[in-house]
């Protein structure tokens, strides 16, 4: 499921032949998709969430919950996979989320907004992310 190393792009239009004009844009161009449009926003699946540009994993299923905020939203991720990066765009103070290994966009991350015991929430867009689906 995952890239080897040596076949992960280097390029932008490595990326872009890789990916869907919708994956590139939000992955490789920080885009956003449009809240309540994601295919994963109301998935209760169990598996594993990977990385939809390199296939690393990111998010185990038992860490997804509900915020109602019209994207799929992670209160924890696997140690060391996700990077995180000061974003004061749009006039507003928020941390990017990327994932570690490819440097691919993701999402936000938010904290203090008391949604689970982890006060952690990884908002993240379904373009950016696929499910793996546990065959326990
Ligand atoms: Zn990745």
């Amino acid at each position: 499921m995952s890239l080897p190393d040596s076949e992960l792009p280097r390029t932008e239009d490595e990326w872009r032949v890789r990916l869907s004009p919708d994956e590139f844009r939000v992955l490789r161009e920080h885009g956003t998709e449009p809240a309540w449009t994601g295919e994963y926003v109301e998935t209760k699946t169990p598996g594993m969430y990977r990385c939809r540009a390199c296939g690393a994993e990111l998010y185990p299923s038992d860490t997804k919950f509900d915020s109602h905020c019209g994207w799929p939203s992670f209160d924890d991720a696997i140690p060391g996979a996700i990077r995180e990066i000061e974003d004061n765009s749009l006039g507003m103070a928020r941390t990017e989320i990327r994932c570690a290994r490819c440097d691919s966009h993701l999402g936000h991350v938010f904290r203090g907004e008391h949604f689970t015991p982890k006060d952690t929430r990884h908002c993240v867009n379904s373009l950016s992310i696929r499910l793996d689906p546990s065959t326990a």
